[in-house]
This record gives C-alpha cells, sequence and structure tokens, in this order.
C-alpha cells in the first residue's frame, strides 16, 4: 500500500556507509535506514550473525527455552542496570509493552483509570496506543477514536509536569524521550530528565525512557539518559539494536520488571534466535569496536564543523545534536533538502518541517564527515541564498 511518498531511488546494495542504487551511482548514507544501521550496510559480524543462526536455529517460540534471547537478555539488562527484558519485533511493540506494563502495574495497586503522562511533538509509534501517546496530530488523524489514558505536556517543561501532577490525581508513569527525534531533534534542559525522576519518585509514577531512536549509541553514550544520570524504570529500544533486522526490546528493573507475567503478555516471533543473536553482534560490536566512542568523537566534529560552516548564515537558526544525532533547524520548511542531497549522493532527511536531520551510522570516519559537511552545508547555503 502507498503509505510512504518513496523518493525516486532504489538502493541494491551497501558497505560501510556507502549505498550504491540500481544504476551503479553511490550516495554517503547520513541516516542509516531512520537510525538503524549503527554498524552501516553489510558488517561483516552482522551478516555471520545471521548466517550462523541461519544454519543453526531461527525460530521456535517462547513455549521454549531459547539461549540466544537469554545471552541478549542478560547482556542488556547488565549495560542498562535492568532486571527483566521483554523483547518484541520493532519500536511501537516494545512501547505497546511499556504502555501495558504500566497499566497493569496501576491496576494491581487499585488505581482505577491510571493515565500516562506523554510530551507534545513526541513520537512512539503507528500502532493505535502508540499513535494515541504520540504528540503529533498528523500521526492520529482519521484513526479516532484514539486509546485514552494519555495527559500531555509540553517538552522540556516541568511546571507543566508538576501541575499535571495535582490535577490528575489518576497518572500512573511519565512516557518520554530522552532526545525527541521525529519531533525534531530537541534537546530537554540539562536537569530535565532529573527533575522527572525526583517527580516519579515523589508520585510514585513510573520513569518509562523511549529509546528507540536514541539508543545503541547513537547519542555517544550507549543510552542517552547516561548523559542525565537519571535511571528510568523502563526502557524501550529497538531500530539500531538489530541493524536492520527486527527487534525490540522492553526493559524493566525492581517492582516494574515483575509486572508481566506468564499470560500477560506475549509475542510469537518476539526474540527469536536469529534476531537476539544479530543483536548479541550489535553490541558486542559497539564494544570491540569503540563505536560509541566514535560517536561521541564524531558527533563532537560534526557539530563544530558545522558551526564555522553555517553558524553565521542567515536562515540557520539552530545547530545541535548529541554524538551522531543531528539537527540543523533553518527559519522556514526545507524538505526540498532531500531530493537536492540525493542528486548530490548523500541521504539527509527532514523532520518537523525546517529541520535537517542527521544520523549517520556509528563507524563513521573522518574523511566521510568531512565530505558530510561539505556537500551538506553546500546544498544548504544554496537553499537559503537561492529564495
Ligand atoms: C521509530 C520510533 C518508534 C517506532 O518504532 P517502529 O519500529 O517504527 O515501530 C518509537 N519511538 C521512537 C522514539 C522512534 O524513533
Amino acid at each position: 500500500m502507498a503509505t510512504y511518498k518513496r523518493l525516486p531511488v532504489t538502493f541494491e546494495r551497501g558497505e560501510g556507509v556507502w549505498l550504491w542504487d540500481t544504476d551503479g551511482k553511490r550516495y554517503l548514507d547520513a541516516l542509516s535506514g531512520i537510525a538503524v544501521c549503527g554498524l552501516g550496510h553489510a558488517h561483516p559480524a552482522v551478516r555471520d550473525a545471521i548466517c550462523a543462526q541461519a544454519g543453526q536455529l531461527i525460530h521456535t517460540s517462547n513455549l521454549y527455552g531459547i539461549a540466544e534471547q537469554e545471552r541478549l537478555g542478560t547482556m542488556l539488562a547488565e549495560r542498562a542496570g535492568m532486571d527483566r527484558v521483554f523483547f518484541a519485533n520493532s519500536g511501537a511493540e516494545a512501547n505497546e509493552a511499556a504502555i501495558k506494563l504500566a497499566r497493569l502495574h496501576a491496576h494491581r495497586r487499585g488505581i482505577e483509570n491510571p493515565a500516562i503522562l506523554v510530551a507534545e511533538h513526541s513520537f512512539h509509534g503507528r500502532t493505535l496506543a502508540t499513535l494515541s501517546a504520540t504528540g503529533n496530530r498528523k500521526v492520529q488523524a482519521g484513526f479516532e477514536p484514539l486509546v485514552q489514558g494519555f495527559v500531555r505536556v509540553p517538552y522540556d517543561d516541568i511546571e507543566a509536569v508538576e501541575i499535571a501532577a495535582t490535577n490528575r490525581p489518576n497518572i500512573v508513569a511519565i512516557l518520554i524521550e530522552p532526545i525527541q527525534g521525529e519531533g525534531g531533534i530537541n534537546i530537554p534542559s540539562p536537569d530535565y530528565l532529573a527533575r522527572l525522576r525526583a517527580i516519579c519518585d515523589r508520585e510514585g509514577w513510573l520513569l518509562i525512557y523511549d529509546e528507540i531512536q536514541t539508543g545503541m549509541g547513537r547519542t555517544g553514550r550507549l543510552f542517552a539518559h547516561e548523559h542525565s544520570g537519571a535511571r528510568p524504570d523502563v526502557m524501550t529500544l529497538a531500530k539500531g539494536l538489530g541493524n536492520g533486522v527486527p527487534i525490540g526490546a522492553c526493559l524493566a528493573r525492581g517492582a516494574a520488571a515483575e509486572v508481566l507475567t506468564a499470560g500477560t503478555h506475549g509475542s510469537t516471533f518476539g526474540g527469536n534466535p536469529l534476531a537476539c543473536r544479530v543483536g548479541r553482534a550489535v553490541l558486542e560490536t559497539l564494544e570491540s569496536e569503540a563505536l560509541i566512542e566514535n560517536a561521541a568523537r564524531q558527533g563532537d566534529y560534526l557539530l563544530t564543523a558545522f558551526n564555522e560552516a553555517l553558524g553565521q548564515i542567515k536562515g540557520v537558526v539552530s545547530i545541535r545534536g548529541r554524538g551522531l544525532m543531528l539537527g540543523i533547524e533553518l527559519d522556514r520548511p526545507c524538505a526540498e533538502l532531500v531530493p537536492a542531497a540525493l542528486d548530490a549522493g548523500l541521504l539527509i532527511n527532514v523532520t518537523a518541517d525546517r529541520v535537517v536531520r542527521l544520523l549517520p551510522p556509528l563507524i563513521l570516519a573522518q574523511p566521510e564527515a568531512d565530505q558530510l559537511v561539505q556537500t551538506l552545508s553546500g546544498l544548504i547555503r544554496d537553499y537559503l541564498t537561492d529564495d
């Protein structure tokens, strides 16, 4: 079905940060399949994991023990300081698990009509519950009636959370992105997450981070919330976890980890040996090749270089980012930059109308970073001076 307005290009092959289309033209991929291919394309560790596991065992269902699921679950829980993991097949599904967990937790404590606090300009997925949680009318329009039980506040506004806490006694959790991705690479104040943590502790709410876009090294730490030191009770992952093999995860600690018990939730495919073997290969490679450190270093480099190239240009409102999650906000809608970049052999994205979004692979090296800055800065300068 025509659910996407596709660009007029089809890729045939990839290697590292590069893609080749069906005419043999080469492109620098500064989007990674929307924050998915952190290890780039055709990484040998991912290829080998898929091939080896396909020759051994792909699926048996969750009716039986799954050694690869236990391995990946243990590794993720250890890194995140969490106790348990539920595996799903996508980001939206991971968030569904988190939403169900928060509601069941509330009902078990006698709260009849639980609500979850969510932010304006957030994105949590396209299923009915996750689009209802999403703070974007375009995602919701036409799919009413929406799922009830979400209370919306502006992002990065602690006062609004305090007012909601006073007026809405049925709130049981906050679901929030540590940095908003689809919403325009919105980085909150340095103390925002810590203050949310304090409110959750005071009110007995669960703090749920949607790290589907920010997680798996993207921001220069394994999980973006590590920049703040404010730990979640529940955290969701997907995109970068499988490098393109579908997988999602909902992690929880403490009391929150004991909520979903036998019969309360499930998935036929979730946590299958193939997806989990690949997830493990991704995590091991991020660590063994020091790619999270590389994301931090190249991200700093790109921020400085884009500031030098574009900081003084009229029409550039802000250049911001953390690690390899960057946004260049212009003073006007700029969707036209995407096909212009494509012509120039560069894959970028525009989100929230006027923010150029960059999510390059975490393996990005210096010469490729330089090429990205040079090509994109030229395109943005031309775009801003042309009209
Ligand atoms: C992409 C994304 C989702 C949805 O993930 P899907 O795998 O497309 O369902 C949810 N939350 C955030 C923050 C995302 O970036």
